[in-house]
């Protein structure tokens, strides 16, 4: 990205322009207590391969490893010749310590009052029974099980059912078409799928299983789809179908775990597919179990014994799979998880949710908080949430004034919030403060974990000094890193470690502060350049959602004439603020002021919505398309297409204002 310019010197890479002074020291009780301190970056820096050992002694293992990394870049293995039933780490190990009473999950469904209390006993034996049952099917070790479900305590059990007998799951987020769904059966070349009829959604019961039917139609390889009964709607059973209720309440309630290699697959998850055809990442048993449970562990603060952990991400996202399932579940960690969505049956159920279990840590996502902070701050006012300790966030950059917003009225300026940045390839967190030992700074993810070399670099792959941005990169290998694309070796290695040798390319942009400090700009694709500078979507829209119109917020490149690029922003107005004439030239000079005049947008159009993924993140391809006046690229991604129309009827009032 670093551009010359003719009659230029070459200039920064990124543009670092938003400056932040706020920061929050870590609360003195949570850090006299905290699981990690300090000295764990140091220790790390010592003997990073030591580290990681001590951290894989968390678990508990049937054969010890012989060595802890073989490294033929880019392909690493870890705890080689190790042994481990993951299934074993996060459940039997517990009860059998005589911990079988204590609450592994609180669910709770979307309809008020449903709800199941599921002890680690509990999970004990239905994970077991779904093991057999899995087994009477005939999916054996190395077997794909493409799972397609709502949020319903089947689904984590299922999961661990796979683990225990070695098959590799393949969880296909239950919003998804039956097209996706079938490319993902047939890339991953899955035996079984297990679903359920359907789940509820917004107050309704959502069908799943047609969706199913219409996407096994034509997959010969499916010899049968496993089908819980959730909402007992009326759906059609077809030959291959048996019910779990059927097949796995008879089962035996024992099952012996076999220990499996430390790299041997425990799962392949797509990618959202944000960013074009949807690839198939592997990951493997120790190294991941290793960093989601110590990650877990150290940027939670989890105390198993007192805390109520909450993570709202779907388990179809990685989120799900390693801060539901697998991290909470090894650390035997009480977790909430939530069927539905945050405003059924109204816009307070989250409060509703943390205060009736007291949970005590959150993990949820910007766009969640963004919406949260569009509904008003009088709803979650209405609710005694006192038990918080910890908050996260997770999945897009977090605006500072979203962070300040999160920790002020969800956290009562108590609670840190830790800021996590991750993706499906790294497998577990990477970048985060940790609550004990950080102080924080709203909007910037800090440093790289413990064990973690992660990096900022320009073009050449030369590190920036502080003060400058660039290409985020991972330097070393860590244990929970995909291990390759499913089917795929080539293109893992041209995806993710071509454009820099030797070094991992995870595709988003970053700066690093005066003091050292990461900030998170956004993916590199949508960095926009702007008379020769160039400037990341992250900054422009944070300086906007710091104006207390503005809810939320997404700029766009759109080509210009003059500039060569131009800022065109999106912005939702947060409750209670009226459109108004003059709010685009009052949103421009905010902009302008805060961050310089070259990132002042060109056009400000206000909307009603924005386009998200399923997994709730701006998709700012189609808003380009909009804003260069393009007919909408692939739209089939999108939570809500309807928006998109939304968005176009706002287009005539779009002129550029000077
Ligand atoms: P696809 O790769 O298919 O386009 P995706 O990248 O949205 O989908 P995920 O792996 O769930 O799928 O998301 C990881 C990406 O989300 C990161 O690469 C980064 O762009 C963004 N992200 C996640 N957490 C943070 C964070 N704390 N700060 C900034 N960005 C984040
Ligand atoms: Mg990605």
């Amino acid at each position: 990205m670093a551009t010359e310019t003719p009659g230029q010197e070459t200039q920064e890479t990124l543009s670092n322009l938003l400056s932040e002074t706020r920061r929050f020291e870590p609360p003195a009780d949570l850090a006299s207590a905290a699981n990690v301190t300090a000295d764990a970056y140091e220790e790390a820096a010592q003997d990073r391969l030591a580290f990681w050992e001590r951290a894989a002694e968390r678990l508990t293992w049937a054969e010890r490893w012989n060595t802890t990394l073989e490294w033929k870049p880019p392909f690493s293995k870890w705890f080689v010749d190790g042994k481990l039933n993951v299934a074993y780490n996060c459940v039997d190990r517990h009860v059998e310590a005589g911990r079988g009473d204590k609450v592994a999950y609180h669910w709770e469904g979307e309809p008020e009052g449903d709800t199941r209390t599921i002890t680690y006993a509990d999970l004990q034996k239905e994970v077991a029974k779904a093991a057999n049952a899995l087994e009477e099917l005939g999916v054996r070790k190395g077997d794909r099980v493409a799972v397609y479900m709502p949020m319903i305590p089947e689904l984590p059990i299922a999961l661990l059912a796979c683990a225990r007998i070695g098959a590799i799951h393949s969880v296909v987020f239950g919003g998804f078409s039956a097209s996706a769904l079938k490319s993902r059966i047939d890339d991953a070349d899955a035996k079984i799928v297990i679903t359920a009829d359907g789940g509820y959604r917004r107050g309704a019961p959502s069908a799943l299983k047609p969706t199913v039917d219409e996407a096994v139609a034509d997959c010969p390889g499916v010899e049968h789809v496993l089908v819980v009964r959730r909402t007992g709607q009326d759906v059609p059973v077809n030959e291959r179908d048996v019910w779990w209720h059927d097949l796995v309440e008879r089962q035996p309630s024992e099952h012996e775990p076999v220990p499996h290699d430390a790299e041997d697959p425990l799962y392949i998850l797509y990618t959202s597919g944000t960013t074009g055809k949807p690839k198939g990442i592997l990951h493997t048993t120790g190294g991941y179990l290793t960093q989601v449970a110590w990650t877990h562990h150290a940027v939670f603060d989890l105390k198993p014994e007192t805390d109520i952990y909450w993570c709202t991400a779907d388990i179809g996202w990685v989120t799900g799979h390693s801060y539901i399932v697998y991290g909470p579940l090894a650390n035997g960690a009480t977790s909430v998880i939530y069927e539905g969505t945050p405003d059924t049956p109204h816009r307070g159920r989250f409060w509703e949710i943390v205060q009736k279990y007291q949970v005590t840590i959150l993990y949820t996502a910007p766009t969640a908080i963004r919406t949260f902070m569009k509904w008003g701050d009088d709803i979650p006012a209405k609710y005694d949430m006192s038990s918080l300790r910890v908050l996260g966030s997770v999945g897009e950059p977090i605006n500072p004034e979203a962070y300040v917003w999160y920790r002020e009225h969800i956290g009562a300026n108590r609670c840190p919030v830790v800021d996590t940045w991750w993706q499906t390839e790294t497998g577990g967190i990477m970048i985060s403060p940790l609550p004990g030992v950080t102080a924080a700074k709203p909007g910037a993810a800090m440093r790289p974990l413990p064990g973690v070399v992660a990096d900022v670099v320009d073009d050449q792959g030369e590190s920036v000094p502080n003060g400058g941005g660039g290409f985020l990169v991972v330097r070393e290998p860590w244990p929970a890193m995909l291990r390759t694309i499913w089917g795929d070796d080539q293109r893992y290695i041209d995806t993710y470690w071509s454009r820099f040798e030797g070094m991992y390319f995870p595709g988003d942009g970053a700066k690093r502060d005066e003091d050292g400090d990461l900030w998170l700009l956004g993916r590199v694709d949508d960095v926009m350049l702007v008379s020769g500078h160039n400037i990341s979507t992250t900054e422009v829209e944070s300086a906007l959602v710091s104006h207390p119109k503005v809810a939320e917020a997404a700029v766009v490149g759109a080509t210009d004439p003059v500039t060569g690029q131009a800022i065109v922003s999106f912005v939702i107005l947060r409750g209670g603020a009226e459109e108004s004439e003059d709010i685009a030239s009052e949103l421009r000079a905010h902009v302008a002021k805060t961050l310089g005049p070259i990132a002042k947008p060109r056009q400000i159009l206000v909307v009603p919505e924005l386009p998200k993924t399923r997994s709730g993140k701006i998709m700012r391809r189609l808003l380009r398309d909009v804003a260069e006046n393009r007919s909408l690229g692939d739209v089939t991604t999108l939570t809500d297409s309807s928006v998109m129309n939304l968005i176009a009827e706002k287009l005539p009032s779009a002129k550029s204002d000077d």
